[in-house]
């Protein structure tokens, strides 16, 4: 039996944050991660996924250059030469992360663990116990219970494609479906975005789902809304979505599911640690990440809070920070936590939205600014997808709660506001702040 100060299950975003800063302070750390270290967002997540947005933004540019005077053969993409290099680049970060935790001197165990008790972890036949163990395991897309779904692919799958499909099916209305639906369609797929209900991205503000729906139809995405899928069946021409009302969609080569993501604790024998899981199956914790049984802890997406790489790094450090630097109520709020959906265009928001402001503040405590236009680069390209924005501001002070923008730029926006908002900002400070012009940006300090 090895005995460590800390054992760290899963070597993702936030297992390998907590385990870094640990190590800091001196602890001596053991971490088990059963695939490649740096988990869903450098794999299967974040990483190759912004790549992929690039791609698809410099094809944008590309159809755009012609309003700016340029002539630019219609040139074909190699989607294949693109993953090889994608590839090669997350193969670097993950010997990146492996000289890491080697140099804070973290002992990696390759293998799948499971708890045996309280405080003894088992990967393969190496057994190893800890005062603390934090489960960091992430979780997995899910694959719907239909007929067929197999012959789907998930996020996961999207990674693996060696060549664009012509025709594709992205069912879902998450951030995910709505990301990857650009995706393709930038680099020139023939897409559907299959929708249960009649509305995208419902966790963010109202207008975010709508215009990004008006925009990507505007872009050739077709959107079948109200299609519950019932059955996937291989077709002489391709693959065909069977809805509950009777639709049959396609056909397509290839049917991406983005209906969701479970956490990743089938195989960890939660029980034998006490460690309990909510109705949903994600692990329940109280705000400083302590699970059901004291001395273990869930941080990250197998916690279903705020599923975001930023949100379990900070998870992760400032629970060492507790635990072994000293920082006796060290936590993570989870307030006010700016995130980007990188569609095309990308959206930023940050705070409330404005249905959530009107329910928490009532009506009459909360006043909605918007703006929306046609941002200056596309004044001259043939396409003009719109800016909106808006500001959910609270009170007689007008102190803002909420900014949510959908447009060229917005993904590099949000996270200057995002300080502002935590700040306590008001619209008159906006309003104080001298704008930077042109920008799209300048009209969150220009609303009226
Ligand atoms: C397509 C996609 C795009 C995304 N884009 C963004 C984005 O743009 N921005 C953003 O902030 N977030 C994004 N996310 C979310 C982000 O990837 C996750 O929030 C983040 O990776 C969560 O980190 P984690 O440490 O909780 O889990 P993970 O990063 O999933 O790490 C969990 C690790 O645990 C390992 N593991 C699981 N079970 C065991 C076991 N029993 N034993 C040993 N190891 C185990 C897994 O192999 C994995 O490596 C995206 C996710 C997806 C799927």
């Amino acid at each position: 039996m090895s005995e460590f100060d800390l054992i760290v299950i899963g070597g993702g975003s936030g297992g390998l944050a907590a385990a870094q800063r640990a190590a800091e302070y001196g602890a001596r750390v053991a971490v088990a991660e059963s695939h490649r270290l740096g988990g869903t967002c450098v794999n299967v997540g974040c990483v190759p996924k912004k790549v992929m947005w690039y791609a698809a933004d410099l094809a944008e540019g590309l159809r755009d250059a012609a309003g700016y005077g340029f002539e630019v053969p219609a040139g074909a993409h190699d989607w294949s030469r693109l993953k090889e290099t994608r590839d090669a680049y997350i193969l670097r970060l993950n010997g990146i992360y492996e000289t890491n935790l080697a140099r804070r001197g973290i002992t990696l165990l390759r293998g799948r663990a499971r708890f045996l008790d309280r405080r003894t972890v088992a990967v393969g036949d190496t057994r190893l116990c800890a005062p603390h163990i934090i489960i960091a395991t992430g979780g997995r897309p899910v694959i719907p219970d239909i007929a067929g779904s197999g012959l789907g692919i998930t996020s996961d799958g999207f990674f693996e494609l060696t060549e664009r499909p012509r025709r594709v099916a992205v069912v879902g209305s998450g951030y995910i479906a709505v990301e990857l639906a650009g995706i393709f369609a930038a680099l020139g797929s023939e897409v559907s975005l299959v929708l249960r209900t009649g509305a995208a991205l419902k966790q963010f503000d109202a207008m975010l789902g709508e215009s990004m729906l008006r925009i990507l139809g505007e872009e050739g995405v077709r959107i079948d809304t109200h299609a519950v899928p019932q059955e996937l069946a291989r077709e002489a021409h391709g693959l065909r979505l069977a809805t509950g009302d009777g639709r049959h969609l396609g056909p397509f080569d290839c049917v991406l599911w983005a209906v969701g993501r479970v956490s990743a604790v089938s195989d960890l024998d939660l029980t034998r640690a006490g460690v309990a899981c909510d109705a949903d199956g994600f692990i329940t914790t109280d705000k400083y990440q302590v699970t059901g049984t004291a001395g273990i802890y869930a941080i990250g997406d197998v916690t279903g809070r705020a599923q975001l790489t930023p949100v379990a790094i900070a998870a992760g450090r400032r629970l060492s920070d507790r635990l072994f630097g000293g920082k006796a109520d060290r936590h993570l709020d989870y307030h006010n936590i700016p995130t980007v959906v990188f569609g095309h265009p990308p959206i930023g928001t940050v705070g409330l939205t404005e249905r959530a402001a009107r329910e928490d503040y009532g009506d009459d405590n909360v006043t909605v600014f918007k703006s929306g236009f046609v941002p200056m680069y596309h004044q001259l390209t043939s396409r003009k997808p719109r800016c909106d924005m808006k500001l959910v501001t609270v009170g007689p002070e007008k102190r803002v709660v909420g900014i949510h923008v959908i447009g060229p730029g917005a993904d590099e926006m949000m996270q200057g506001f995002a300080v502002a908002v935590r700040m306590g900002a008001t619209k008159a400070e906006f309003d104080d702040t001298v704008a930077i012009h042109p920008t799209s940006a300048e009209e969150l300090v220009t609303m009226r």
